[in-house]
């Protein structure tokens, strides 16, 4: 059966060894797949391709494993592993995608990215974002030592989890108009994304069109993945 697979928002880390296992079973079912996509935040943090991934290398073998069998594995950057750069692109035979890339589902148009630059109301994590992805900035910072960027990456961390308790829910949603801006200029009626921790499956009409929008949830309970097939969409959830 062909089926296509979407998943985000993963956030693996070695304190959760029992989320990174699921991953790796999840990552054996996907072998007769026609490709899987991975929308950002496979790792909690990753502070260069030199990480260390102490307890993530079960997770970068079978990646590796699943690009070996045949199967396509995309990457786009999410806002925790935005430093995912070419070693690792190697290292997992994965291909990393542009922040917004449209790929032709089944011969749906659809837009897949992370999500994070729909959250347009959130301007300090927009104004944090545009010079985190700087690479003046982020030159010098990946030629600090390993154990100062892992350093670096925990204050960030701490700073995101205080700035995200205090943030009222709806800003850290996505902005409506974004949205459809984003889908217009990419002329599709589908967009898949992730980000937000808030699976859900959104339509909206425009202009006597209607759209579609798919939220990936998290991995921190459960598995969030999107199965698609040539006739269905289905946003599942997996045991962990
Ligand atoms: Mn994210």
């Amino acid at each position: 059966m062909s089926q296509t697979l979407f998943v985000s928002d993963l956030h693996l880390d070695q304190k959760r060894p029992h989320i990174i296992a699921a991953f790796c079973r999840f990552l054996n079912e996907c072998s007769s797949a026609d490709a899987l996509y991975i929308l950002g935040d496979l790792f909690e943090y990753w502070i260069g391709d030199d990480d260390p991934a102490i307890g993530l290398e079960p997770a970068i073998n079978a990646i590796r494993k699943l690009s070996a069998s045949g199967v396509p594995v995309y990457f786009i950057h999410g806002n925790r592993d935005f430093l995912i750069g070419k070693r690792f692109a190697k290292q997992t035979k994965c291909k990393i995608l542009k922040e917004e890339t449209v790929i032709d589902l089944y011969g749906t148009p659809t837009l897949i990215m992370h999500g994070d630059t729909l959250c347009t109301d959130d301007i300090a994590y927009q104004k944090y974002r545009a010079k985190a992805r700087n690479p003046f900035i982020q030159k010098p910072l990946l030629m600090l030592s390993v154990k100062r960027r892992l350093k670096i990456a925990e204050g960030l961390r701490n700073k995101s989890k205080s700035a995200t308790q205090e943030k009222p829910e709806d800003i850290m949603d996505v902005n409506q108009q974004t949205v459809e801006q984003a889908m217009t200029k990419h002329n599709v009626n589908l967009l898949i994304h992730g980000h937000t921790h808030r699976p859900a499956e959104h339509e909206f009409n425009l202009n006597d069109n209607s759209y579609k929008r798919i939220v990936l949830g998290d991995w921190y309970e459960h598995g969030s993945v999107l199965r698609c097939t040539p006739g269905s969409v289905t946003l599942e959830t997996i045991k962990t």
